[in-house]
Formats: structure tokens, C-alpha cells, sequence
């Protein structure tokens, strides 16, 4: 689709050019004498990594190069609760600045903590992020992230702030104010997650705000999946060039990679603070190189909680080719999505992140959906709920549906059912877009 983007140059500027530009060599030095540290600190410090050191028969003294990191067991989300709320904190308590929390479906929280220290480096490496995804000191940035608990919404704003921007820390929801405001202030830069960006562009529209006629620039999207088809669906909407962000709280939040500017192709992941290993899910064994595998992430600075071998169970590739802006750090390929997230249909693997490629950029229905899954007698079946775009005759919905149900099984062979509804039917996104309502144990 051709669309003007309201683009200033594609200057590579860096926040931090040293460490973003570090040569491979001495970026592995640095990865080695970091991973040393902070297992030694893991070790001395967190109950929990004594017990899984030891009784994996690995003590701090056996990681002698990066490639011993593979004797070191891997974490998981259950450890974070399991030690709830703070055993996993490796400083006294009085060192600790800040807490997030992630709200899990069920149970207790994953409780995160962070020290003056951490909190730094966290600003310094989002402000990197946001220089890297084309953001530039004085510029107003509108942060339409979920400010709380969530790392969203603070994160993005320290992350501004250190960069030197005007942050608006609007959070989600209120969208008609939103709209105004960015506007008014003339944003450059929106953060939000794509989803909820979405929804931004249709009450603008209601509102008969063209916003590719404002000053925007960027769109700094993340915090969960999204497609190619998304991209050019919000890029063309907004008249700006959007990119990936990502992050989780367990690691520290977003800015634990991000598109650049220049190329747009993949997220550099920050490998001076982290390491970053694509495993097989099944075997736990790493993945040949360019092969998609789940992404494990070892925290190489954080004082508060740091992390080993954390699986975080988001599904991709890594690039390690270098990248047309000058940046030596790896790419994450996008985040297909979470493997727990992934639909298992009559033994066809589908993540919603594929159905939505399919569906955004489909004539006459308009790029909100949801997937349903139920069950009937022994098989899983999915109905992908769509819109309709507005005027479109009740007659042709039947038409749509067929041609939706076409799509998806010629392009990722799954069977499904389509079900087309009328403009506003299905939820709009806050933050996190709710992409599939499970009714199989209800
Ligand atoms: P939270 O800890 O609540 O911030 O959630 C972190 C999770 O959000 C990650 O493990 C991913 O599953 C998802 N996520 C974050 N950023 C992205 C992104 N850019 N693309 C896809 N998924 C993302
Ligand atoms: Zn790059």
C-alpha cells in the first residue's frame, strides 16, 4: 500500500554509540566477565539459585567461557512465584526502589524489584531503545502505556526522560482525550501497544482527526504480538513508521530490544546487559543457528533480581549478521508468539500472530479480531470472529466469512469457521488485546 510516512532522516543516532557499536569480541569479553559476576551474586545471595546450583552440580567457579552458561539450569516462571513475594531478591530489602508486578490469569503475582542501580540502567537502556527506534531528545513523546504494575507504562517513561524528551504519561484508556492531546502537544513519538495504537486511529476517525496530518513520527509498539500486516495497517494509518519493541517484567521490562530506525528488520537485543540463548522447547538444547527456538534470557547488571537461563517461552530467530545502522548487538526476529499462546487445531500449530497476518489487509473487514476456541466431542474447533468494515451490506457477510475460512486454510491449513460481525461488535484493546477466548473447559 503506498502511504507518505511523515519521516525526518534516518540519521543513526545512538544514546549510548560506544556500547551500541562494540565489537564482537570485546562485547564476548564483557558477556564473560558480567555472566561470572552475576552468577557468583546469584549464588551467594538468592536461596533458590544455591539449591538449583547445587543440585545440578554447578558451582560459580565452572563458568569459564560464555559457552559454560549451558551447565547453568534454566528458570522459570513458577520459580518467580513459588518465592513469592521477594525471596528471589538478591539485595537487602531496604535496597530495593521499585516493585512491578505481572498479573498472572491465576494466582499470585510474578514480583519483580529493582535498585537504584537497576532503575538506571533500565532508563538508560530504554532511552537507548527509543533513540534507536528514531525517537530524539526534545521531542514530545505520548506514552499510551498502562502505567501501574505493569513495566509498560513507567518504563517507557523513564526511558524518555533519560533521552532528554517532554513525556505525556497519558497511560491507556480515556481515548478520546488521547487523541486530542497528541495532537495538540504535537507528539513525535506514540508508545503504546499496537493493539491499543489500533484503537487510538478509530476514535480519531470518529472524531474526524486525520492523524497523518499531525506531527507524529514514530510508533514505538510492543508488549505483544503483532504482524507485518498490523505494521503497514497502523504505519499507513498514522502516516509514521512503526517499530518492535520488547520486554518482560522478569527481565526488567520493555527495552530489552528494539527495531532500529535505519533498518527496521529485527529487534537488537542488548547484549551488553543480556544474554541471549534460542533453545529447543522440547529438548532444552540450543537450536542450530537462524533455526526459531524459544528465547532464554540471562540478566548480565541487574543487582535486585537477577535472572539465569530465564525461559521466557516467546518463540523466534536470531540474527547475527550485522545490521545496515552500525549496531553489532543480535537480532530478535520478531516474537511469533508465546508457545502457551500457540492453538494446537485438529494437530495444526497456529499462533494468533499468523491468523492476523492473514486477516489485517483483507478487503472489506476491518482489522480487529478474535479467535474462539471450543470443543466438540474430541476435536478443538476455531472460529475467528472479524468486523466488517462500516457499509458493508448484511448480505455479503456470508460472503466474507467464506472467504476468510478460504484464506486461512490455503495460508496456514488449519480449518476454520469465520464468523463476520457488524462495525464495534468485538472488544477494543486498552493494552494487551485479549486475541483468544478459550471455551473449551467451560
Ligand atoms: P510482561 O512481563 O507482562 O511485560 O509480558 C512480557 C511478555 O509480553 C513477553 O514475554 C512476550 O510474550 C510479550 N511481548 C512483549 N513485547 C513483545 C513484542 N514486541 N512482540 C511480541 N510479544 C511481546
Ligand atoms: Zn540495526
Amino acid at each position: 500500500m503506498a502511504h507518505a510516512i511523515k519521516q525526518e532522516t534516518s540519521d543513526p543516532y545512538m544514546y549510548q554509540p560506544e556500547a551500541e557499536t562494540m565489537p564482537r569480541e570485546q562485547l564476548a569479553a564483557l558477556q564473560l566477565e558480567r555472566l561470572q559476576k552475576v552468577v557468583a551474586h546469584a549464588y551467594a545471595n538468592v536461596g533458590h539459585y544455591k539449591k538449583a546450583l547445587d543440585a545440578a552440580g554447578v558451582s560459580p567457579a565452572d563458568i569459564q567461557s560464555l559457552d559454560d552458561i549451558t551447565k547453568l539450569p534454566f528458570t522459570v516462571k513458577t520459580d518467580l512465584r513459588d518465592n513469592y513475594p521477594f525471596d528471589m531478591f538478591a539485595v537487602p530489602q531496604d535496597q530495593v526502589l521499585r516493585i512491578h508486578a505481572s498479573s498472572g490469569t491465576t494466582g499470585k503475582p510474578t514480583v519483580v524489584g529493582y535498585t537504584e542501580g537497576d532503575l538506571n540502567m533500565w532508563s538508560d537502556l530504554m532511552a537507548r531503545s527509543m533513540a534507536c527506534a528514531g525517537a530524539r531528545p526534545g521531542q514530545v513523546v505520548h506514552n499510551a502505556y498502562g502505567y501501574g504494575l505493569f513495566t509498560g507504562g513507567l518504563g517507557a517513561h523513564d526511558g524518555a526522560t533519560r533521552l532528554g524528551c517532554a513525556v505525556v504519561p497519558m497511560s491507556g484508556g480515556n481515548t478520546e482525550r488521547q487523541v486530542m492531546l497528541m495532537e495538540d502537544f504535537g507528539a513525535s513519538v506514540l508508545c503504546s501497544t499496537p493493539s491499543y495504537a489500533l484503537n487510538i486511529t478509530e476514535v480519531a476517525e470518529q472524531q474526524g482527526v486525520d492523524l497523518r496530518k499531525t506531527n507524529l513520527k514514530r510508533g514505538i509498539f510492543g508488549a505483544e504480538p503483532w504482524s507485518q500486516a498490523m505494521r503497514e495497517e497502523l504505519e499507513s494509518l498514522f502516516g509514521i513508521k512503526a517499530l518492535n519493541i520488547y520486554g518482560l517484567s522478569e527481565i526488567m521490562g520493555p527495552g530489552v530490544a528494539v527495531e532500529c530506525d535505519v533498518a527496521q528488520d529485527g529487534m537488537h537485543g542488548w547484549e551488553d546487559h543480556f544474554l541471549f540463548e534460542l533453545i529447543d522447547q522440547e529438548t532444552g538444547q540450543p537450536v542450530a543457528e537462524g533455526e526459531p527456538g524459544e528465547l532464554v534470557i540471562t540478566t548480565l547488571t541487574k543487582e535486585a533480581l537477577p535472572i539465569l537461563r530465564y525461559r521466557t517461552r516467546d518463540i523466534t530467530r536470531l540474527n547475527r549478521e550485522t545490521c545496515a545502522c552500525g549496531r553489532t548487538h543480535v537480532r530478535i526476529m520478531g516474537i511469533t508468539g508465546r508457545n502457551d499462546d500457540m492453538l494446537i487445531i485438529r494437530g495444526v500449530n497456529v499462533f494468533p500472530s499468523q491468523v492476523e497476518a492473514m486477516l489485517v489487509g483483507l478487503p472489506n473487514i476491518a482489522p480487529h479480531y478474535q479467535l474462539v476456541v471450543s470443543r466438540e466431542g474430541t476435536m478443538d474447533t476455531l472460529t475467528v470472529e472479524v468486523e466488517a468494515v462500516p457499509n458493508t451490506p448484511e448480505a455479503d457477510y456470508d460472503r466474507i466469512a467464506k472467504e476468510v475460512v478460504h484464506h486461512i486454510k490455503s495460508m496456514i491449513g488449519v480449518s476454520c469457521r469465520a464468523s463476520v460481525m457488524p462495525p464495534g461488535e468485538l472488544p477494543r484493546s486498552q493494552g494487551k488485546a485479549v486475541r483468544v477466548r478459550d471455551l473449551r473447559n467451560k
